[in-house]
């Protein structure tokens, strides 16, 4: 949550940090800051409650010039979203200015450390404790210590509990920035003659040739010709200079009302993206090298743990079938922040798999290390090159779906499911698929992008059909086995961007409660495409139908049957059942889309919602 943007070059920052803050709009929206040191040392704060565009109105009028400087946007953990509880935040001298993301656990002690020595505080956020307790420090040094502010920041940090990504800046330094996290995503952007800190490279991709994605703990003391990096847990550091692969064109917007739209149409390339170079016809199986697991290793597993939040989880759901029906392992799906606190009995022959598109969920990446702790091989699934749970897992498997800007997860959907079809394929080949089964699998896989392609054609359809159910109270979301997953992603979708009440059940449920929200008024969207419980969602459909439910069915295309029992159908491709929720959740994302446009919401940035959680 909350995006950091910070600027120490040639150039004039003021521009550089908006156009960055837009680019992290995503992670939070509730209220944004800039703080810049001019030429004459002084330091410059302006910060507002509400979008982005309110900060740049205000600086059009009034602009800070400067070289050097900081910048927010934020999705409020500790205080509401105001003017004063808007990030930047200045220490008691005023001189010192800090972004954060994240949260700082022991706050009120710190906050009563410093009400004691005299300090008084503006703001109800946790970030302002540190920046006092910054300042504190910084007042406690001798003025002639060369590494004065980032001993500062060094001292206070170890005082600190919890979570951060932080930039600080001041007045009497005006050629040095200094970065740390610990929990929270920053990047290092090195371009030339220009360094930028940030919470993700697509803020950067402006300036920036060259990327540090900075290890948890680290400290970065950037000056105007080098920067170096420190470790508040280890004595020495080595980092990896990463060439930066994203364009600035791939983050744009193009000719896309919203990115959740842009990236719903990016789903047939997300699909060619997952597996390009991870097909062996030859074997009938997959090859994923990241996994950095042997043959032998990988026969040797016998159970495996699946853990994400929100959209992620749900595709660990379709996969938790896929692995168990494909590759006969037992399976289990927990959220993340559920397994983190919960005492699972777990063996050797276990392993995890985190699932997170961002990589940086902060609840994710808790699960994460719990599993280590407890000795289980890590497996991770994300988008994103360099994340956390790229780095401290043993082995995973990239996405490449390209970024995902919009808050409602679309592309990264498809493309976890796909990866867990490629990594069934290959533990079921160690096992019980022949190479002829395999093969047949391929050639299925091959086929999903232009399937993809055939159901966005239907998006006119769709966009029409919204019209009509964009008035009701609610939403009910069907499916069973492989559809299971999609129902559930189907109802968050309609929740988190058309704040309409939606829920996902495993159709057979409806009668043990559900069935008593059925009225004229609560459509149910019933995925029943001809898969092996086909009948059995049938018999449930009419059971909607007897009680005046309105239908909305993900039917096979030629299904004349379903088209009498429901009040809508849209057709999705025949494909192997297994391969189907790559299908069917793509008219439940225009649905979803489509009646949020028309009810008038802010599609790529639903209200009280930020993209990647990196708090807890
Ligand atoms: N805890 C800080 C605040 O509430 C930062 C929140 C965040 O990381 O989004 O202002």
């Amino acid at each position: 949550m909350c995006g950091i943007v910070a600027y120490l070059g040639e150039k004039e920052a003021q521009p550089l940090l908006l156009h960055g803050l837009r680019r992290l709009e995503y992670r939070g929206y509730d209220s944004s800051g800039i703080a810049v040191v001019d030429r004459r040392g002084r330091l410059h704060v302006v910060k507002r409650k509400g979008r982005i565009s309110e900060l740049e109105r205000v600086l059009g009028s009034c602009p800070l010039t400067g070289t050097l400087g900081i910048s927010h946007t934020r999705w409020a953990t500790h205080g509401i979203p105001s003017d004063a509880n808007a990030h930047p935040h200045c220490d008691q001298s005023g001189r010192l200015a800090l972004v954060h993301n994240g949260v700082i656990e022991n706050y009120q002690n710190l906050r009563q450390k410093l009400l004691d020595l005299g300090h008084s505080f503006q703001s109800e956020t946790d970030t302002e404790i540190l920046a006092h307790l910054i300042g504190h420090y910084y007042d406690q040094l001798p003025e002639g210590d060369p590494d004065r502010l980032e001993n500062a920041v060094r001292a206070a940090l170890k005082e600190v509990i919890g979570t951060y990504g932080i930039a600080v800046i001041h007045a009497d330094h005006p050629d040095l920035l200094i970065g740390a996290r610990r929990g929270s995503p920053l990047i290092l952007g090195i371009g030339l003659g220009e360094y930028f800190l940030s919470s993700d490279v697509t803020a950067v991709c402006v300036g920036a040739q060259k990327v540090v994605y900075l290890n948890d703990g680290d400290i970065v003391t950037i000056g105007r010709h080098s920067f170096h990096i420190s470790s508040l847990l280890r004595d020495s550091v080595g980092f990896e200079l990463s060439e930066l692969e994203l364009s600035e064109a791939s983050a744009e917007l193009g000719d896309y009302p919203h990115y959740m739209l842009k990236e719903i149409f990016e789903q047939p390339q997300a699909i060619r993206n997952a597996f390009r170079g991870r097909l062996d016809p030859e074997e009938g199986t997959a090859k994923l090298g990241g996994l950095h697991m042997s043959p032998h290793e990988l026969l040797a597993i016998r159970r495996i743990l699946i853990v994400g939040c929100g959209t992620a989880r749900h595709a660990g759901i379709v996969g938790e079938y896929l692995l168990e029906s494909l590759a006969h392992i037992p399976v289990e799906v927990d959220y993340a922040s559920e397994f983190r606190y919960r005492n699972a009995p777990i063996d050797e022959k276990a392993i995890l798999i985190a699932v997170s598109q961002s990589g940086e969920t902060a609840d994710t990446l808790a699960a994460i290390r719990e599993a280590k702790r407890r000795g289980l091989r890590v497996l991770g699934i994300c988008n994103r090159v360099g994340s956390s749970v790229a780095r401290e897992t043993d082995g995973g498997v990239y996405m490449h779906a390209g970024p995902e800007i919009g808050v409602a997860a679309t592309k990264s959907f498809v493309s976890q499911i796909l990866i867990f079809v490629l990594l069934a394929l290959l533990l079921g080949r160690l096992r019980y698929l022949s190479v002829g089964q395999g093969r047949a699998i391929l050639e299925a896989i091959e086929r999903l992008p232009d399937q993809v392609d055939e159901i966005l054609q239907k998006a006119g359809l769709i966009q029409e059909m919204a019209q009509r159910y964009k008035e009701v109270r609610g939403f009910l979301f069907l499916g069973r086995q492989y559809q299971l997953g999609v129902a559930l992603e189907g109802a968050l979708k309609m929740k988190e961007i058309t704040y309409i009440q939606a829920e996902g059940h495993p159709a057979a449920e409806l009668k043990h409660g559900i069935l008593a929200l059925v009225d004229e008024n609560t459509p149910t969207v019933f995925l029943c495409p001809r898969d092996g419980v086909y009948e059995k969602n049938l018999s449930n459909l009419q059971e909607i139908k007897a009680r005046r439910g309105s239908v909305i069915a993900i039917a096979t295309e030629g299904d004349t049957q379903i088209a009498k029992l429901a009040d809508d159908v849209i057709y999705v491709p025949e494909a192997p059942e297994f391969l189907l929720p790559i299908l069917t959740v793509v008219p439940l994302q225009l649905l979803a889309y489509y009646i949020a446009v028309a009810l008038g919401r802010d599609v790529d940035k639903p209200r009280n919602l930020a993209k990647s959680v990196t708090v807890e």
